[in-house]
């Protein structure tokens, strides 16, 4: 896509970033300085922020592969994937001809998205199973951290 930047490639695809994505960035630093701010570690909270919008634009790039190695698949050329910062576009050279190829092609993101949710909760899981000794119920992350793996994990 014009406008855009090559990131990395995988199986011939190229992984773009669009011109605009920037703009997510210093949104999310401003937001987080001005909470850091509140805790007199603006720098700290200006970070966090940043690398939160890093997490969740890995988990759309991980969905939009997801698409395209199906797409590929099933014979249908992908141009590229490319990053907006308000998600992510693989571009198919043509629509699927079989409707059963455009389901699978379709399907694929929401499943990898539920796959990553529940990687993301594993830690939240392990205190309800019963062979988990109850010495180790004690939550094994910080609370800060738990919160955004739950918080990635909703989304
Ligand atoms: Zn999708």
């Amino acid at each position: 896509m014009s406008g855009s930047l090559k990131l990395f490639s995988i199986r011939g695809i190229d992984i773009r970033v669009h011109f605009t994505f920037p703009i997510l960035f210093l949104f999310a630093g401003a937001l987080g300085y001005s909470l850091g701010s509140k805790e007199d570690m603006p720098a700290v909270g200006a970070l966090v922020a940043i690398l939160i919008i890093c997490a969740i634009f890995v988990c759309v790039t991980i969905h939009e592969i997801g698409h395209s190695l199906v797409a590929q698949k099933c014979g249908v050329g992908v141009r590229d994937i490319t990053l907006f910062p308000f998600g992510g576009l693989a571009s198919l050279a043509s629509p699927p001809e079989d409707p059963n190829d455009e389901w699978k092609i379709a399907v694929v993101g929401p499943l990898l998205n539920f796959f990553i949710a529940l990687v993301l909760l594993t830690p939240f899981f392990l205190r309800w199973l019963p062979w988990v000794p109850r010495e180790e119920l004690k939550f094994p992350i910080p609370p800060t951290l738990s919160g955004i793996l739950l918080w990635l994990a909703l989304i």
